[in-house]
């Protein structure tokens, strides 16, 4: 629970002595819950109030590490959010998708295996700006210890071939296994890959406890209800472990209704209520709530994505679940408060060198990816020129008198276009055909050219455009 000015004046040593340079212990305290002075600006703290005070001044929900990065890039950030909704502020950290292998032949024989890491694993393309690909592999173990260590071996496999340094590690491993003897050695197996380990539950957290932390490794946690979970992650804190993920709705009697409700209980729990026992991030296995129903999953990967599953683990991920769902959570997780802009600049595309023609489009990031997409379909070397439109779609930077034919003629004359590209010609976009006349008349020697009105008719436009 966050503290009030009051309560932090109680644990003052209250002899206004003035070194914090507040002319009395309670001025400081008031400053202090405000924020706007650091607690260790009073150098005769008691370490116990001290304590007492920093864990109250943590964010309400604690950022968890997932993953061992790759290639010089982090791992993985899950939680860390202050807001219920993005339009409150903005969503710091996206959730991840995984699919799920169970090393339980009877459900899942290698053939099947090898069919889900094939297909997610070959599902990959960039948005956006972004690569989209399945980030993490769920594995269920049985308490067959040599069909679960030949199945972690096949999934490492196909994660990692060649054993290359670093390569698919930028995947998050997840190791289900309620046994602690049990799962030391698949542990040690996938220690490369940093594994999040699940299955601490009430009757098993200490093992568990004791395996993830010797191991660096965060903890899934889970329970029957809510006050299982809570009491189960009490302990654990107590124990010294503030590496967790909560695992959504009951393990063994999977429900959906129950695991959204406990999805939004938990949420509001850590940030409305300032309970930090739930302020950890979380995991809903679709898989165990809707088994063999992959569009039941899609629907719940959705509502996940909206509504607080850190880690959505679904049967199966192919293009076709993907492309709704990883766009969901790009809306979903992008700043509202700071457009989605790409740098200004000249982009050349299609090898286009300095005798290319020049085609105009905005700052906006949907549009210049839809745009160079289209571009590059066309086979037509193009140079790209995107000035600053305050990073609007092309009518609206139009409208806010953001892209207007004086920007634009500034842009080629004074932002180096001229410099660098010899073809004269400028296709502008349909949209905004108006600026053709003021265009010429800004650009002595451009031919400019209105082209079409939306990114679909470009391919056709440059094909048959005589240059
Ligand atoms: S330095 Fe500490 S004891 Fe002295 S006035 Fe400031 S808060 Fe009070």
């Amino acid at each position: 629970m966050a503290l009030k000015g009051l309560d932090i004046f109680k644990l003052t040593p209250k002899t206004n002595c003035k070194d914090c340079g507040s002319p009395t212990c309670m001025a400081f305290a008031m400053k202090v819950a405000q924020g706007a002075l650091p607690i260790s600006k009073c150098p005769h703290m008691a370490p116990e109030a001290l304590a007492k005070i920093s864990e109250a001044a943590e964010p309400p929900m604690k950022t968890v590490e997932v993953g061992a990065g790759s290639d010089g890039a982090p791992p993985h950030k899950l939680g860390g959010e202050t807001v219920m909704f993005r339009h409150e502020k903005t969503l710091v950290h996206q959730n991840l998708y995984g699919v799920r292998i169970d090393a339980d032949a009877a459900r899942m024989d290698d053939a099947a295996i090898d069919a889900t890491l094939a297909e997610a694993l070959g599902m990959d393309y960039e948005r956006i700006g972004e690569r989209m690909y399945v980030e993490c592999v769920y594995i269920v173990f049985t308490s067959d210890a040599a069909r679960n260590r030949a199945v972690l071996q096949r999934v490492l496999a196909a994660l990692d071939p060649g054993h290359a340094p670093n390569q698919g590690k930028s995947r998050v491993l997840l190791l289900e296994c309620a046994d602690a003897a049990a799962a030391a050695p698949l542990v040690e197996a996938a220690q490369g890959f940093k594994p999040v380990l699940c299955g601490a539950r009430a009757a098993n957290w200490e093992t568990m406890n004791a395996l993830a932390s010797s191991k660096g490794l965060a903890l899934g946690v889970g329970g029957a209800t809510l006050e299982e979970l809570h009491d189960t992650v009490e302990k654990l804190e107590a124990a010294g472990n503030k590496n967790l993920l909560l695992r959504l709705g009951d393990p063994a009697a999977p429900s959906a209704k129950d695991a959204f409700a406990s999805a939004v209980q938990i949420r509001r729990a850590a940030l409305k209520d300032q309970d930090r026992t739930f302020g950890y991030p979380s995991l809903v296995d679709l898989a165990a709530l809707a088994p063999g129903d992959s569009v039941t999953q899609a629907a719940l990967a959705a509502v996940f994505t909206l509504r607080y599953g850190s880690i959505v683990i679904l049967e199966r991920m192919g293009y076709a679940e993907a492309l709704p769902l990883y766009g969901l959570r790009q809306n979903i997780f992008t700043d509202p408060q700071k457009p989605m802009k790409v740098t200004p600049g000249i982009y050349p595309i299609g090898g286009a060198d300095e005798d290319a023609l020049c085609c105009l489009t905005v700052d906006f990031a949907l549009t210049y990816f839809v745009v160079s997409g289209e571009i590059e379909r066309s086979g037509v070397p193009v140079n790209l020129l995107i000035p600053d439109a305050g990073g609007y779609s092309v009518l609206t930077a139009w409208a806010a008198g953001k892209l207007s034919a004086s920007s634009v003629a500034k842009f080629i004359k004074e932002g180096g276009v001229e410099g660098v590209v010899k073809n004269r010609t400028l296709v502008i976009p349909g949209k905004v055909a108006v600026l053709k006349g003021e265009l010429e008349a800004s650009l002595p020697g451009w031919e400019i050219v209105v082209g079409p009105n939306e990114a679909v008719q470009i391919v056709r436009f440059l094909k048959t455009l005589k240059r």
